[in-house]
């Protein structure tokens, strides 16, 4: 096949490198890719969101086959489009991305399909928002309804929090993605993210990983779009991710697909793991990013016949993802500054010193400058390593981001905290 990759972000370098290894590509494009995906892919530079400029490079390229990475393309329409033109393609039509593009329709679709999550109502006015929240235990959970690139949420410890929270966005603090608030219960638990292909009709697991949202050491600043994450997360036992197959993952696809808008892509559900059971916190129309890494170090076998039998219905039929037994790691190096606003233009070096021994790190916000590697991004580098535990992975991990020279990079020093504890203990 000749496969065109959307995207240009760490996780996209992690598909890349995948799909490039798969025996059944013939031949990868990367729209528009970054330093790192040149190494496996050419690179065409074409942005993500340029539907018109991703049709016609893909008529005139005789692709046979479109893998998405990131949503917002999904959402507006790419995965459609390409359908309508005959092309298969891995990722939900803007209907079925719904599910990430709009919390209000997630809520509403695990209320008819019974699937378990916080109580919650969907308001559209100041005033109806304020007269609802008094309904609400405190702390209480605020969101804009659409795409607010993971800052729409809002956990508010006080009723004035979620008054102002309330004010801000019907204000137009995030844009039109808070036309519609969702007020939500708040749920008390540890969250872990889980994975799962579907190809309109049926669904598999595709693994768990944990993610780490806070830019400093122990949870703590504002948030970011992920500071690092391993895979699996133990939390999420066998017994557990059955539930989640069939409470939640199951009835989101079969309801999407009894309702006209089957769901073609990866499931990427937030979970809390609560003492009443698994809860989803939200759907995410596309893999995680940086969950998506950990999930690429450990994956074998011809991931591109797997993403294409999902884009083509024969999921059930297709090999069962493999996975190593090894735990996989990735610490996120970002540009000083970051989430604020990161440095631009700082050199990178030493990359095949930190990747020797088996340790991978993707490209994720990196442009070249003449001949030298520098940072073009808030989330820079994801350097990321395999090991028999949590700890191990975790050493190694960072014994690579010291081999690293990158001056204007720094990384949360703990990621794994939380499996490396419960490791100590065992
Ligand atoms: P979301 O963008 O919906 O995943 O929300 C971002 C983060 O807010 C989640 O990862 C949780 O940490 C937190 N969160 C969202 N909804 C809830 C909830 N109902 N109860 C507790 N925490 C929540």
């Amino acid at each position: 096949m000749n496969i065109l990759l959307v995207g240009s972000g760490g996780r996209e370098h992690a598909l890349a490198w995948q799909l490039a290894q798969s025996p059944s590509c013939a031949k990868l494009y990367a729209a528009p890719g970054n330093p790192g995906i040149e190494l496996h892919a050419e690179c065409v530079p074409i942005a993500a969101d340029d539907l018109d400029g991703l049709i016609a490079f893909v008529r005139a390229h005789a692709i046979d086959f479109v893998v998405v990475g990131p949503e917002a393309p999904l959402v507006a329409g790419l995965a459609d489009r390409l359908r309508e033109t005959g092309i298969p393609v891995f990722g939900p039509n803007a209907a079925a991305a719904r599910l990430e593009g709009s919390k209000g329709f997630t809520k509403d679709l695990c209320a008819r399909a019974g699937i378990p999550t916080a109580g919650y109502v969907r308001c559209t006015s100041a005033e109806e928002a304020l007269a609802v929240l008094e309904g609400f235990a405190i702390p209480v959970v605020i969101k804009a309804d659409g795409l607010a690139a993971g800052k729409g949420v809002i956990i508010a410890e006080t009723r004035e929090e979620a008054e102002a929270a309330i004010a801000d966005m019907f204000d137009g603090a995030f844009g039109s993605a808070g036309a519609e608030v969702v007020i939500e219960e708040f749920m008390t638990g540890e969250e872990a993210s889980f994975f799962a292909l579907a190809d309109g009709t049926d669904v598999i697991a595709f693994g768990s990983a944990q993610d780490h949202k806070r830019v400093g050491d122990g949870d703590v600043g504002p948030n970011t779009g992920g500071m690092g994450a391993y895979s699996p997360a133990p939390v999420l036992t066998a017994e557990l991710e059955s539930a989640v197959m069939d409470r939640i993952i199951r009835p989101t696809v079969a309801t999407l697909a009894a309702e006209g808008t089957p769901y073609v892509g990866v499931l990427f559900a937030g979970l809390m793991l609560t003492n009443e059971g698994p809860k989803l916190i939200e759907y995410n129309c596309r893999f995680g990013d940086p969950e998506c890494q950990v999930l690429m170090m450990r994956f074998k076998g011809d991931f591109a016949a797997l993403l294409h039998a999902a884009a083509t219905g024969t999921i059930a039929t297709a090999d069962t993802p493999a996975f190593s037994h090894d735990y996989a790691l990735t610490v996120v190096m970002a540009a000083n500054g970051y989430p604020g606003t990161p440095e631009k233009g700082g050199a990178i070096r030493r990359i095949a010193d930190a990747e020797a021994g088996g340790v991978r790190v993707f490209h994720a916000g990196t442009a070249r400058e003449d001949r030298t590697l520098v940072a073009a991004g808030g989330r820079v580098l994801n350097v990321t390593a395999t090991g028999k535990s949590v700890t191990q992975a975790q050493a190694r991990a960072y014994a690579a981001v010291d081999k690293l020279d990158f001056p204007t990079g720094f990384c949360r020093r703990d990621i794994g905290w939380r499996e490396v504890a419960r490791e100590a203990k065992k």
